[in-house]
């Protein structure tokens, strides 16, 4: 569902991956770690079409969005077949960016119906569906701050799932939360992840980590420093760097 081979992006001067090598296939979740300004938001960012990759290469559902060989021409999807594949990426941010004067259940509805071309009943009977799945049938109408922060997400998630997406990528979907909302979003991420949805998710949840990822990525620098099992890689770190940071996570 995801391949990236030696994929790089700069800023200006500033190079923020340096040859990031990632693979995630289809039904799997993988959970990304890492230090903070180690690249993990750009990296999913380039994925979703929000930065454009500057060398290496890039796929996406067997699609190639980016490519570039050392010294080559780059490769990359027109605007429009960007924003046809972005269509199937559902992407969770920390900051759940709802809109505010929508309830719950406009917010969900925006995109399938000013974009999937979906009826204004469909895409409601559909969102009150996935707001059962997250546990706020009863909020539909609410706005964004008559929630709390976990509910919120909670919505930001059955909006992306609206779609019908092939991949959701989470940015650290947890990290604003109070911790006693946390675990509620958790849920609803494990339940995604059992029935099969593709998920690559940055965080800092290391029992989540354990648990329900199939990989664990750890990045530093922009670069794949390791990656594998989560119980082993968790367990037994084989680079250094890697014993460093979770060494200052418990
Ligand atoms: P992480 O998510 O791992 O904390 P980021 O991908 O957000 O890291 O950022 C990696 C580095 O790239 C940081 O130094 C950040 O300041 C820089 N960066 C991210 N986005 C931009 C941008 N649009 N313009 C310039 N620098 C950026
Ligand atoms: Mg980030």
């Amino acid at each position: 569902m995801v391949l990236a081979d030696r994929v790089c992006k700069n800023f200006g001067a500033l190079q923020v991956l340096k040859g990031v090598s990632i693979e995630v296939q289809p039904g799997e979740v993988a959970c990304l770690i890492g230090p903070s300004g180690s690249g993990k938001s750009t990296f999913l960012r380039c994925v979703n079409h929000l930065e454009k990759v500057n060398a290496g290469r890039l796929e996406v559902d067997g699609e190639l969005i980016g490519y570039r060989e050392r010294g080559g021409r780059l490769y990359e999807l027109s605007p429009r077949e960007a924003a046809r594949q972005r269509r199937d990426i559902g992407m969770v941010f920390q900051h759940f960016n709802l809109f505010p004067h929508r309830t719950a259940l406009e917010n969900i509805i925006e995109a399938p119906v000013l974009v999937g071309g979906k009826s204004k009943s469909e895409a409601t009977e559909r969102a009150l569906d996935l707001l059962s799945q997250v546990g706020l049938r009863a909020k539909a109408d609410a706005y964004p701050a008559q929630l709390s922060g976990g509910q919120q997400q909670r919505v930001a998630i059955a909006r992306a799932l609206a779609m019908d997406p092939k991949l959701m990528l989470f940015d650290e979907p947890t990290s604003a939360l109070d911790p006693e909302l946390v675990g509620d979003v958790l849920a609803v991420m494990r339940t995604l992840a059992a029935e099969g949805m593709t998920m690559v998710v940055v965080t800092h949840e290391m029992g989540f980590a354990r648990e329900v990822a199939d990989q664990l990525v750890f990045m530093d620098g922009g670069v794949v420093v390791e990656r594998g099992d989560p119980r082993e890689l968790l367990s037994n770190p084989q680079q250094a760097r890697t014993q460093e940071f979770l060494s200052k996570l418990l």
